[in-house]
């Protein structure tokens, strides 16, 4: 198996990460998606871009966040957690890094318009967020059933100026989404680029997507020096839906001796449950059933649907550099309590998964007492209040 130097440097030149990844796209894709690597590595090497993006992060979305040592919390748990506050950010996940990154690269480029697909919407308001700030067009693929169950958010897209198209093939949600992006995309390449919400898909992407959140890890691993006297955490802890936030989060710690654990809903368990086959352009691990078919990823969180996984974190968790955990939706419910009550912080129910799982540790003895954790706290919980509120009535 080829691996391009370290763990989390660059894939190899068709992709793999190991034998994840790779770029499985009809021919005709193949030269968007070679322009598009070429484009990223010029565009990430050019200090202009780098200054542009960062002015970016820093003035409109608000970076960098800052880490909170969560006293109270740590206290009852009898381990040190500390949080990287994505949250705070503007539209308060951490999906805006990436897609301000995507959005100057697709300017770049000379593209006029961006297609995204989305599940919950969140990646598909973030997308329209930052189109409508460098003045692009914005069409956001969404399945049927989600159109539905996503009412509010379908109208934040159309507020912001874009298009929301329903997806009507399949099961009519995510994984259709992303089939129908990648099939317009083929038909639309030179006027448009196509902005995925996650470190998955063909070559570039997965590398793209984890490049543009690097800088979560970064800022928190130097933060995290400056708050502990030079040390590192032993434990650095995400969520995983395809696995971006964790990615970003990773690639600043995995160069330090911290142990790297992905969390991921029970229902979407793709490391746990999942099987190797190639699907939306990339190999990596799925839940399928036995004749292959990609089923429905199940969980409390949106966010958290994705029936796969990113195929670096498949990469990660076969060399035993990342392990990946899974917890279930009664868990994250009183992590998400139990944070709002010590801390004042209402998480999002996707890193309130991150937090269960610390929770379920710091008790089983799996983390030992006083042991330094960090978390990433992909996203603020205002989105999920109403759904939180019927689960405990
Ligand atoms: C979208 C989202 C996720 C899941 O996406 P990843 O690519 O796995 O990071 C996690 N947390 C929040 C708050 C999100 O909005």
């Amino acid at each position: 198996m080829v691996v391009t130097g370290q763990p989390m440097g660059a894939p190899d030149p068709g992709g793999r990460f190991g034998g994840f990844g790779g770029r499985f796209v009809p021919e005709s894709l193949v030269p968007a998606c070679l322009e598009l690597e070429t484009a990223f590595a010029a565009a990430w090497a050019d200090r202009s871009f780098r200054d542009r993006l960062d002015g970016l992060l820093a003035d409109y979305a608000g970076r960098p966040t800052p880490l909170t040592a969560c006293t109270r919390l740590s206290a009852q748990l009898g381990v040190n957690v500390v949080l990287k506050r994505e949250d705070l950010t503007h539209t308060g996940s951490h999906k805006i890094n990436n897609v301000l990154g995507q959005a100057l690269l697709a300017e770049r480029m000379g593209k006029h318009r961006v297609i995204a697909e989305t599940g919950a919407g969140q990646h598909g308001v973030a997308t329209a967020t930052a189109a409508a700030l460098l003045g692009l067009e914005c069409v956001v693929y969404m399945g049927e059933v989600d159109v539905e169950r996503q009412a509010l958010n379908v109208f934040r897209m159309q507020l912001l100026g874009a298009q929301v198209r329903p997806v009507t093939s399949g099961s009519r949600t995510l994984k259709d989404a992303v089939n129908e992006a990648l099939r317009e995309w083929v038909g639309s390449v030179e006027t448009t680029h196509y902005c995925i919400g996650s470190v998955m898909g063909p070559h570039p992407y997965p590398y793209l997507v984890r490049e543009l959140q690097r800088v979560v890890g970064e800022e928190a691993r130097e933060q995290y020096r400056g708050l502990s006297g030079g040390e590192d955490p032993d434990v650095v802890v995400a969520c995983v839906g395809g696995g971006s936030n964790a990615a970003g989060t990773f690639a600043g710690f995995v160069a330090t001796r911290a142990e790297l654990v992905g969390v991921e809903a029970a229902g979407g368990a793709a490391v746990g449950r999942g099987v190797p086959g190639v699907v939306h352009g990339m190999r990596s691990l799925f839940l399928q059933d036995e004749v292959g078919q990609v089923l429905e990823a199940e969980s409390i969180s949106a966010g958290l649907d994705y029936p796969g996984i990113g195929p670096e974190h498949a990469h990660l968790a076969e060399i035993g550099r990342a392990r990946y955990e899974s917890v279930g939706d009664d868990e994250v419910l009183g992590a998400f309590r139990l944070l709002a009550e010590t801390e004042g912080i209402l998480p999002a129910l996707e890193p309130a998964h991150a937090l269960a799982w610390v929770v379920r540790a710091a008790g089983n003895g799996t983390l030992r007492p006083g042991a330094n954790v960090l978390v990433t706290l992909s996203g603020r919980g205002d989105k999920d209040v109403q759904q939180v509120r019927e689960m405990l009535s």
